[in-house]
């Protein structure tokens, strides 16, 4: 069999179609796809133990002879039992299988196997349960024995299955081509890839993994710091739109405003509109505590680039968000003749008249309208600008170069790149922005307007339940408003459909038969879900049952009472995000965290959640106790999808990023590194797809 890289899986022995598809929903097709498959975890099976040495509910490598196997159908649970008694020099245990009736015909008596897996006591004796087995061979074990690779699968295949095709593929490894610069392996004492590939998957001891992970980790983080630093140095050398700073407009929209700005606002909005002022793009991420006013700031960018006579666009995630900022801008800016448009899927609205997404896009082509509020979406749509300048990107952390390239297009002058302000309310420790995001430029808000109280948050107990609703019935009685957030409970309800309805019944016709209860779910129309909001805004409802649609950003200021059903189901960052909904305005506000789930760890996480004193804070508290990977919500929130790279890897980081500034330095257009080149190209891609 001639093997290649990209051959395809089914070049391998023992694979059919079945096995092959499965793979693909795995992302893997090809032989380069199951080397670059790493493993999750790795078991360490490679201490072999005498048999008189097993204990009682641990889990043990065995090796000996089999002097006795067969199957039989067990009288009681009438389920298959494997049988078998192993031996070796030191004595002998009971083994026994269930439901594996073949395993009479696999192995047979006088086999030499080594068995791994969880000795228990069973009346009189030990025995070996349900062992994971391999026959002894010449050659060195694959799934016992060893270290042995753990892979995260989809159902139907095993890791029997996927451990003995990679390891056929690891055959090819040495077509596998080293793309680090020689320079680089050197000064950080790296294995090379071919190495490191091979020790992910079957390292034959700690060390030989550790120097795998390592390595593997650096790749990553180098291939990231790389991209990062080549961006930025496309940008210095990239023309963008100089803002001019209309100080006096500027200072009276500030005066104007019905509250004080922070520091922290002032501090940010200075920063931007110095950036603005360069003729070089702004790159600069936005990095505020949730409710911290961070609309304000961008509005004020964008109001300062329409006096400059240039237009701006700020996109939000979703259409509700979209509507919110869309509002918050119309109340804003409603001492100034600025012109401002909402354009998504199903509203589109010029001041406070509704129109044609087709006479929207014209005014925005002339160049009238200025400030252009919508979703992510917008980036598709065949709209075409007069003079875009400056682009807002609301809760996303990175916006694609490819998405900025597409935006550059459309952007009326093709020859300067718009100015990117990106805007988060996921807290990071600001030594950690620097150094995963060095690319950007960094401001953080971080305090809290003034009369802001804090938000009372409470663990409750299922009997404290009914005290909370009677003390929410006195909030409503007050004016105030409440939100319920249900987790998704059933797999097959992704949308919540079936979680928010339950909860909105009992609550309608049980517990709140006097309120006015709304409904938001993944299900709604758009329309639907904005005209829910809209009653819960304007007061018509006093509860907002909801999923985790109202997540990020959602503004409601008169809501005091957040209620999370099933918070143990929710991570730590997104509990904080919904806190986040109450506490914006001068009523002391509560969260509730209801929990039926009496486990110390998970209750000792919630517990976090009650005193950390701001998301930074509880930010650094995951980092510590958690690792970083769920802390954030990575994926959720656009962060990047290392494979096995962590946020914790702080060294390895360091370490990438110093040796991705030289490389840059002394060769910054790679041209003696074509295989870099192409693993950076293929990096990017990846990274943007999302
Ligand atoms: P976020 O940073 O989470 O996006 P928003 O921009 O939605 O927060 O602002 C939250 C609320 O705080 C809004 O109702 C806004 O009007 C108000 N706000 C913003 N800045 C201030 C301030 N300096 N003082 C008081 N309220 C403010
Ligand atoms: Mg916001």
């Amino acid at each position: 069999m001639n093997l290649a890289l990209q051959s395809p899986v089914s070049a391998l022995g023992r694979i059919g179609s079945t096995t092959a598809s499965r793979l693909k929903r795995l992302g893997i097709e090809t032989i380069s796809d199951l080397i670059f498959y790493y493993p999750f975890r790795w078991e360490d099976l490679s201490l072999i133990s005498d048999i008189i040495d097993v204990k009682p509910e641990e889990t043990f490598t065995i090796k000996g002879r089999l002097q006795l196997i067969k199957s039989r159908r067990s009288p009681v649970k009438k389920r298959m039992l494997t049988e078998g008694l192993v031996v070796d020099k030191t004595g002998s245990i009971k083994v026994i299988w269930f439901n594996q009736p073949y395993l009479s015909k696999v192995l047979v008596e006088g086999d030499e196997v080594y068995l791994s897996g969880k000795v228990s006591f069973d009346k009189y004796t030990l025995q070996l349960i349900n062992p994971v087995y391999e026959k002894v061979r010449t050659e060195k074990a694959t799934h016992t024995a060893r270290i042995v690779p753990v892979y995260s699968l989809t159902s139907n295949l095993t890791q029997k299955q996927i451990r003995f095709l990679i390891k056929q593929s690891l055959g090819v490894i040495d077509f596998v081509r080293e793309f680090l610069p020689d320079d680089v392996i050197d000064e950080y004492q790296l294995v090379s890839l071919g190495k490191a590939l091979q020790q992910i998957h079957f390292p034959e001891n700690k060390k030989e993994l550790d120097e795998a992970i390592n390595r593997l980790k650096f790749d990553e983080l180098f291939l990231f710091q790389l991209q990062a630093q080549l961006s930025k140095l496309d940008l210095v050398s990239s023309l963008a739109e100089a803002i001019n700073f209309s100080e006096e407009e500027i200072k009276f929209f500030v005066q104007s405003l019905p509250f004080k700005l922070t520091n922290d606002q002032k501090k940010a909005a200075w920063q931007i509109i110095t950036d603005l002022k360069r003729n070089r793009p702004m790159n600069r991420l936005l990095e505020g505590e949730v409710g911290s006013g961070k609309t304000v700031v961008a509005t004020m960018a964008m109001y300062n680039t329409a006096l400059a006579d240039k237009q701006s666009v700020i996109m939000a995630p979703t259409e509700i968000l979209a509507a919110q900022h869309y509002r918050t801008i119309t109340e804003l800016l409603s001492n100034t003749d600025i012109k401002f448009a909402l354009v998504t899927r199903s509203q589109q609205l010029i001041g406070k008249t509704e129109t044609t997404k087709k006479k929207i896009l014209e005014k925005i082509s002339s160049g009238e309208v200025k400030i252009v509020i919508g979703t992510h979406s917008l980036i598709q749509e065949s709209v075409l600008f007069a003079s875009l300048a400056l682009v807002v990107v609301d809760e996303q952390h990175r916006f694609g170069v490819g998405q900025r390239k597409l935006l550059q297009e459309k952007s009326g002058s093709p020859e300067s790149i718009p100015h990117l302000l990106s805007m988060t309310a996921t807290p990071i420790p600001r030594s950690l922005a620097l150094t995963m995001y060095g690319d950007l430029d960094l401001s953080v808000i971080r305090e809290l307007p003034k009369e802001r109280k804090k938000i009372i948050t409470k663990i409750i107990s299922p009997k404290e339940r009914e005290d909370t609703y009677q003390f929410i019935k006195e909030q409503v009685a007050e004016g105030r408003q409440i939100f319920v957030i249900c987790p998704l409970i059933d797999p097959s309800d992704k949308l919540g459909v079936k979680a928010v309805t339950d909860e909105y019944k009992i609550l309608n016709t049980q517990i709140f038969p006097d309120l006015t209860i709304g409904m938001l779910h993944g299900k709604l129309k758009p329309k639907n879900k904005e005209s829910v909001m809209k009653e819960f805004l304007s007061k018509l409802s006093d509860i907002l049952v909801s999923t985790s649609v109202v997540e990020v950003g959602v503004d409601v200021p008169n809501a005091t009472v957040m209620v999370i059903e099933g918070a143990e189901r929710f991570g730590l960052a997104q509990l904080h995000q919904f806190r986040g909904r109450v506490g914006r305005s001068n009523y002391q506000s509560y969260c509730f965290l209801f929990s039926e789930n009496k486990n110390q760890k998970t209750k000792e996480r919630l517990a976090a959640l009650v005193s950390a004193k701001d998301g930074f804070e509880l930010a650094e508290y995951d980092l510590k106790f958690r690792g970083p990977g769920e802390v954030y919500g990575v994926k959720q929130s656009g962060w990047l999808d290392f494979k096995i790279a962590k946020f914790s890897d702080y060294k390895i980081i360091e370490k990438a990023k110093t040796a991705a500034e030289k490389l840059i330095e002394e060769h910054p257009d790679l041209k003696d590194y074509p295989e870099l080149k192409i693993k950076i190209d293929n990096f990017l891609q990846n990274l943007h797809l999302e």
